[in-house]
């Protein structure tokens, strides 16, 4: 499932070509024909990304509401558009460009209204500048579940998946099975600003690496995909950084990694 850097890219990706263009939306599909016609022949007003959801306002000021989900796919490109292959929920076509979107678990026209109560039961983007770290510390700092469950949820955080997740903890030394409520003020502080660098790297880069260099195979050139990450899909491996092996196991039905010897933050104050 993309991460919230990669919504946020997609966001980038709409903007660019969309912004106030006249835009033609259809669904070669079928499956949106009434959605796309509330959008269609309208200059697009903004796009937005708000953790894994993303928006997209036309001038009758009605917004269009994706979530990927599992196996949503954006494709973009520049000049005529191919003809449409496979299932294309939504096209949109303007100022030469085309977008193209399949496979989303969300794809509805919503009001205004309806999309600041999907902000508001969303949490602390690390991408926004509207975020609200302290209110999301509040939420942590008072919970009895693991601050590894606590990172997947939308509410608490947004746009947050299961790399960050594993990654962000390994690097602030913090014990996914920990409570919530263990940790101090400065932990999640410092786990909050670690997010922050994380997913701008992530939009930057267009891809996750949170190692840095000097736990690396190589010090330049392009991060190598075996060595973009300390704990994610590492299971078995040697910890980069004690050379403990590093752990897989299931937690709320997804796959967690963590280093049991550097990870124990929390769990010595529980
Ligand atoms: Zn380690």
């Amino acid at each position: 499932m993309p991460e919230g850097h990669t919504v946020h890219r997609q966001a980038r990706e709409l903007r660019g070509r969309f912004r106030g263009q006249v835009v033609a939306a259809s669904s070669p599909q079928g499956r949106f024909e009434a959605g796309a016609a509330l959008l269609d022949g309208q200059a697009m007003r903004a796009v937005e990304a708000f953790g894994k959801h993303l928006f997209l306002q036309v001038e009758s000021r009605v917004w269009l509401h994706v979530h990927l989900g599992l196996a949503g796919v954006w494709t973009f490109g520049d000049g005529p558009a191919p003809t449409p292959r496979g299932s294309v929920r939504l096209r949109l076509v303007g100022g030469g460009h085309w977008a193209d979107l399949r496979g989303p678990v969300i794809c509805e026209v919503i009001t205004g209204p309806q999309r600041r109560a999907i902000h508001d039961r969303l949490g602390a983007d690390p991408l926004r500048r509207d975020a609200d770290p302290d209110r999301a510390g509040r939420l942590v700092l008072r919970s009895k579940v693991s601050i590894g469950g606590l990172l997947m949820r939308q509410d608490v955080v947004a746009g947050i998946g299961n790399v960050y997740r594993a990654e962000a903890l390994f690097r602030q030394r913090i014990d996914p099975w920990a409570a919530g409520s263990s940790l101090t003020p400065q932990v999640w502080q410092a786990l909050w600003c670690d997010l922050v660098v994380l997913l701008r790297d992530g939009l930057r880069r267009g891809r996750i690496v949170t190692t840095d260099v000097q736990h690396r195979s190589r010090r330049s050139g392009t991060v190598l995909a075996q060595d973009a990450h300390y704990v994610y899909r590492r299971t078995g491996l040697a910890c980069r950084v004690c050379a403990t092996t590093v752990l897989a196991e299931p937690m709320a039905g997804r796959t967690l990694y963590r280093c049991p010897a550097c990870q124990r933050v929390g769990s010595l104050l529980a």
